[in-house]
């Protein structure tokens, strides 16, 4: 399992919301005319709860192109310790297509190397 980034060590965590509204929030189904957020999550979108990790994931798998690599990532580093995973490791939300971070993954990681590309 890959180390993500504790909220005491990630300063940047600012531009990475930044990114992610722009990236993402603009794009998204659940995204409402309120300027608001109506995901269904009962923990609230993934994208936020879990951003050290996504930012981790998206540093350390860099494949490119290739999305498989990253929703392995994603399974073993994120959904394993998600409370809308069950232990037999079905999700609801991912089955329904109700989860941000699995739904959005590509503009997910767009907003990730943009931030990462003006931070190095
Ligand atoms: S579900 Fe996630 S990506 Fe969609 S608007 Fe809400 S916070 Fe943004
Ligand atoms: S797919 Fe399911 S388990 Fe994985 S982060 Fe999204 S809501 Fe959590």
């Amino acid at each position: 399992m890959i180390r993500a980034y504790q909220n005491s060590d990630f300063p940047e965590r600012e531009l990475y919301e930044d990114a992610i509204k722009r990236h993402v929030c603009s794009h998204c189904i659940d995204f409402g005319m309120d300027g608001k957020c109506h995901s269904i999550d009962p923990q609230g979108c993934a994208i936020f709860r879990f951003l050290p990790d996504v930012v981790t994931i998206t540093k350390f798998v860099a494949s490119g192109l290739k999305m498989e690599p990253y929703i392995e990532a994603l399974r073993t580093n994120v959904c394993m310790k998600c409370k809308n995973q069950s232990s037999g490791g079905e999700c609801k939300l991912r089955d329904g297509f109700d989860c941000g971070l699995d739904r959005y993954l590509p503009l997910v990681i767009d907003a990730m190397e943009e931030v990462q590309e003006r931070i190095v």
